[in-house]
């Protein structure tokens, strides 16, 4: 396997793991966007949110919760900004699976998620409510 995360999780590749269970990893962005940037992973290897198996899923999501708690009391940011990169159009560069918990602190000079991006829909919302409705049908 030569995943890069899968081999930091394995630990074939030495780096700053700040938590551990049996199902998920946590370890910090070597490139950090801020203090305490953290990186919170599956064991299982996943390009993204929806090829994760649904047993996975809670494991992750429990891991991201007690990691930003973990970082809260450390570190006493004023805020997080929790996201995952999916997709190489929304900026992913490592394929596993990983949601970035980024402490914020005021005047940080960050932006907001919405920050992200700013393309608005030129369907009317009721449209794009329906389509995303019926597709799970
Ligand atoms: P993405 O753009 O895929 O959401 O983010 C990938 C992240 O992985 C980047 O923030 C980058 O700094 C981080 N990264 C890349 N290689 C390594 C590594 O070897 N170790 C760690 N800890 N982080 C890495
Ligand atoms: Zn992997």
């Amino acid at each position: 396997m030569e995943c890069l995360f899968c081999k930091i999780a394995n630990k074939e590749i030495r780096d700053n793991v700040v938590y551990e269970d049996e199902k998920t990893v946590a370890f910090l962005d070597i490139n950090p966007r801020a203090d305490g940037h953290t990186m919170v992973i599956s064991r299982v290897h996943s390009n993204n949110i929806l090829d994760l198996d649904d047993k996975e899923t809670a494991p992750l999501f429990l891991t991201l919760k007690r990691v930003t708690a973990m970082i809260d009391k450390a570190l006493k940011p004023d805020g997080f900004t929790i996201g995952i990169n999916h997709g190489s159009s929304a900026g992913q560069a490592v394929d596993h699976l990983h949601i970035h918990v980024i402490p914020r602190w005021k005047n940080d000079g960050g932006s907001s998620i919405h920050g992200v991006v700013g393309n608005p829909p030129r369907e009317s919302l009721d449209a794009i409510a329906e389509k995303i409705k019926n597709s799970n049908k």
